[in-house]
């Protein structure tokens, strides 16, 4: 029997609101069909939140992580427009969420993103998401390729120009796609559905291309890095590897279960030689073998910092942005940052931080003065450097646990306490859905509940041993059901023993309250 989200589908595609939005912000949230308002408006980006009603959440598409000053700006309106309520965060996808927004708002909000050049379309539920790329493509001196244009070709084949293609808005679930051109894995390869990795065809190092690796993903069922499909192909025919292999998917995944509907478990029923044959049969001409290595040689880069661009005398500055979180006057600050210093270029990444490129040598040293680096500074304290957080139950309704105050709390009380020789990498996820990425974290959490003094109270299982770069590949649970409360304690001994934290001179303990985020 087909479940719910099978049968909505079946009965009428996501993308049909679209004809209906007008409409909608018309005659209000509460009058709205209750399928089209919790699930069909989401393939346009558009979520309906149970915990602020009436007050929407919209996902962009920001393919490579690029935006210009000018989109910014764009966003910063929408933001600010919501008033108390406006709020974005820069999530572990390169892309932007933007919340607080009534549906009376949405067909002129719609209007404002083309006009820049963007859009919201398809960046959820059975769609693929946000095409992720090297952050600095183009502008790294040791690129092997500049991703960018692939990522937009890529998004443009799946959302028709950003209109929408019918062709992939019934997938048997979501989907992740990843171009690396660099030699660090910035796109975290090897949790994408579908990533391509740059490896030279010969030995000789003559024929760019990508090795290509298939079916990584996590749920709270699984967490599944990707394997390879043995196959290598030309940077020309990347989009087209992306459509035959969606096709795929989309013909022959399987949809009767949605916790066993992602890529892995078709190619696991399969076999992996079975789905290679399907995918190349679907391109209509022979796949060649995979390069015998790829080019991830180096450890991961988190661009935070001032580095010297491959073009001559400019640099690129990237801001490291606490738990992706920012309010309306922030991107607007970024943005005038943008034009004041560089060319009003930017990029996300997915640590959830921003870059400004194309910046001078001569006004490096200014920039590095703009009082917004006093919060989003380039050379954070190496755990603060370190911190991702997802949502967590301040907005997401599946969270188990609140993340971003908290993780934003605990890091702060640990900077003041210990001195730390390197970076340490720490992923919250509000629940074992792992939008966070904490399986490639030194230190990873995933919300749950724990007991405490007979007292059910929030807790996290703790997963370690995650490395990115070079060899990446995912931690594992070392602790389960522990007392967010007991964090301090419990994450200040791993510092110590683990990763030779040395606690500071003279160290104040911040109280657990400190700075919080504004809750929207
Ligand atoms: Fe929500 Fe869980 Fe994803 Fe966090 S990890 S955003 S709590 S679904």
């Amino acid at each position: 029997m087909a479940n719910k989200i099978e049968t909505l589908k079946a009965e009428k595609d996501g993308l049909a609101v679209k004809a209906e939005i007008q409409r909608f912000a018309e005659m209000g949230w509460e009058a709205i069909d209750d399928d089209d308002l919790q699930h069909r408006l989401k393939w346009l980006g558009v979520f309906f939140r149970k915990s602020t009603p009436g007050r929407f959440m919209v996902r962009m598409r920001i393919p490579n992580g690029l935006i210009n000053s000018d989109q910014m700006r764009v966003l910063a309106s929408v933001v600010e427009k919501c008033g108390e309520h406006g709020v974005a965060d820069i999530t572990t996808r390169q892309n932007i969420q933007m919340r607080g927004f009534p549906i009376e708002d949405v067909p002129e909000m719609f209007e404002k993103f083309r006009a820049v050049g963007l859009t919201s379309v398809q960046s959820a539920m059975d769609n693929i998401r946000n095409i992720t790329g090297s952050p600095v493509a183009g502008i790294d001196a040791n690129e092997l390729y500049d991703t960018r244009e692939l990522a937009i070709q890529v998004q443009n084949l799946l959302t028709n120009n950003g209109e929408g293609n019918p062709a992939f808005t019934n997938l048997p679930r979501k989907f992740n796609i990843a171009i690396a051109g660099c030699r660090d894995n910035s796109t975290h390869a090897e949790i994408n559905d579908l990533a391509f990795v740059p490896a030279f065809k010969e030995e000789s190092k003559e024929t760019f291309g990508f090795n290509v690796l298939v079916g990584g993903f996590f749920s709270s069922k699984r967490i599944a890095a990707a394997v390879p499909l043995d196959v290598w192909v030309a940077p020309e025919d990347v989009v087209a590897l992306c459509e035959a292999l969606l096709i795929v998917f989309r013909d022959n995944g399987l949809r009767e279960n949605r916790q066993k509907a992602r890529l892995m478990y078709l190619i696991d029923e399969w076999g992996i030689e079975k789905f290679r044959a399907e995918v190349e049969k679907q391109m209509g001409k022979p796949l060649a073998a995979a390069a015998d290595k790829d080019e991830i040689e180096w450890e991961k880069r988190d661009h935070i910092g001032v580095h010297p661009q491959k073009q001559s005398g400019l640099n690129y500055v990237g801001l490291q942005v606490p738990v992706g979180r920012m309010y309306a006057s922030d991107m607007y600050e970024f943005a005038n940052l943008a034009d004041k210093y560089g060319d009003g270029d930017m990029r996300l990444t997915v640590e959830q931080n921003l870059i400004i490129t194309n910046v001078s040598d001569a006004l490096v040293p200014e920039l590095l003065q703009e009082p917004l680096l006093e919060k989003f500074p380039a050379c954070p304290d190496n755990l603060m450097r370190g911190l991702v957080s997802c949502t967590g139950n301040q907005f997401c309704p599946v969270a188990i646990v609140e993340t971003k105050n908290r993780s934003l709390a605990l890091t702060k009380q640990l900077s003041a306490t210990y001195d730390l020789p390197k970076v340490v990498r720490i992923h919250w996820s509000g629940c074992p859905n792992s939008c966070a990425q904490p399986q490639v974290a030194d230190i990873g959490f995933t919300g749950c509940k724990a007991r405490k003094e007979g007292k059910v109270v929030d807790g996290v299982d703790i997963y370690m041993g995650g490395t990115v770069g070079k060899d990446a590949h995912l931690g594992t649970c070392v602790m389960e059901k522990v007392p967010c409360e007991d964090l301090y304690e419990v994450v200040g001994k791993l510092l110590v023993d683990r990763f030779g934290a040395v606690p500071k001179q003279n160290g104040a303990a911040l109280t657990h309250s400190a700075e919080l985020i504004a809750v929207g």
